[in-house]
């Protein structure tokens, strides 16, 4: 400890906007970065500048043909394939730019963590989970995750553990790497079921060689902070500890919250801010400290996000923010004037309490018939007992 944690933004990120009416709006990360600093949580904090990732890097998970189209895509207009110019990947100007923009910004975060210069990196700008080899889906064009992760295999880790909390699969995520051993992906999202993309099922476990590399946690609509966080700690602790990887990368969506309009859980602000307390913890324990964090979904933009992720930005920084804090007025203002009306929270927190009964192994709520399953197609891969809640 000691070595300060590296925050990267620049306002360059903001060019990665899918415009119009489109859910992934900007402004989520303008109104967030202008939290964190009216409420003192940047002071002192220099802000990393991303450059954007070569084209080397971003071949580590995308194919040549796919960031060829991406490239042309507003030359070309129409028809380009690859995902691209739908409701949900609109073309826009400048797309490969600004997607490669944030692409390096995971990557600087993840250089300062390899490097030593930091022990641990936070990016709201990436989290682009969706991205595929070859196509764009669910506003992810180029895959900062994966990419990121694929870099620090080269640079000195040995194994990475990714855990996307977003409401969504982590999808892209899981299949860039459903192969290799050297990467566990845990996902915690609503029901493949009843929420886009639909993958995400108990027994998607990890490629031959892999098996039980890949860990999902579908969780029932409606499921609120505490039933989250008892599955969360009836799963993923165990596996880091067994896993031992070198650094604990995150994407940390915030389309979980109650309010979010294209989903479907009931978490909190305050769970939230839990979670990344979780994180830290568990990277501190089991990843030697090292702890790579980026933003993820989340489409209340000015309710959720930018408490959600000041909280995640204050947390990666030692700098946990009281729930009770109250909104500065100059951040309140400035919403008010571009949003006349809003309806906003007057503190940092919503007063809900996040406690959580530990899982023990029998039957007593809702969400243990997914832990049960989860655990037991899980456990037995890493030489764990799924039944016995001390493992
Ligand atoms: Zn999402």
């Amino acid at each position: 400890m000691g070595t300060p944690a590296a925050v990267v933004w620049d306002p360059a990120l903001l060019g990665y906007d899918l415009g119009g009416d489109h859910p992934f709006n900007p402004v989520r990360l303008e109104l967030t970065i202008a939290l964190a600093t009216q409420l003192g949580v940047l002071d002192e904090v220099e802000l990393l500048h991303p450059e954007p990732a070569s084209d080397a890097d971003i071949k580590r998970v995308h194919d040549v043909s796919y960031m060829d189209a991406v490239r042309e895509a507003p030359m070309v207009g129409w028809d380009v394939g690859h995902g691209l110019g739908t409701p949900d990947n609109p073309v826009f100007a400048e797309m490969h730019e600004a997607s490669s923009l944030v692409v390096g910004a995971s990557l600087l975060a993840a250089s300062r963590i390899a490097s030593g210069a930091t022990n641990r990196a936070v990016n709201i700008a990436g989290g682009l989970h969706h991205a595929m080899r070859d196509h764009a889906a669910g506003f992810c064009v180029y895959n900062d995750c994966a990419v990121a992760i694929s870099w620090l295999l080269d640079n000195g880790a040995d194994r990475v553990a990714y855990i996307d909390v977003d409401v969504h699969h982590g999808d892209g995520v899981q299949a860039a790497f459903y192969d290799d051993p050297r990467v566990l992906t845990i996902s915690l999202h609503q029901s493949p079921m009843t929420l886009w993309p639909g993958t995400g099922r108990v027994t998607e476990l990890g490629g031959p060689g892999a098996e039980g590399t890949s860990v999902n946690v579908p969780l029932p609509p409606h499921t609120r902070d505490p039933a989250w966080l008892r599955a969360f700690h009836a799963v993923v602790p165990s596996l880091l500890r067994e896993f031992r990887p070198d650094v604990l990368v995150t994407q940390c969506g915030v389309d979980t919250h109650e309010e979010d309009p294209l989903a479907n859980l009931w978490l909190s602000v305050d769970g939230h801010r839990e979670i990344y307390r979780v994180l830290r913890n568990l990277a501190e324990q089991h990843a030697g400290g090292k702890w790579l964090a980026m933003g993820g979904g989340g489409y209340q933009l000015l309710r959720v996000v930018p408490r959600s992720w000041t909280h995640l930005i204050a947390t990666v920084l030692d700098r946990d923010v009281d729930p009770e804090t109250p909104l500065p007025h100059e951040w309140v203002n400035d919403v008010l004037r571009r949003a006349p009306g809003a309806q906003l929270p007057r503190t940092m927190g919503e007063g809900k309490d996040t406690t959580f009964v530990p899982w023990d192994g029998t039957m007593q709520e809702p969400v243990d018939s997914v832990i049960r399953d989860v655990r037991g197609a899980v456990f037995p891969l890493h030489g764990m007992d799924p039944d016995d809640p001390r493992d």
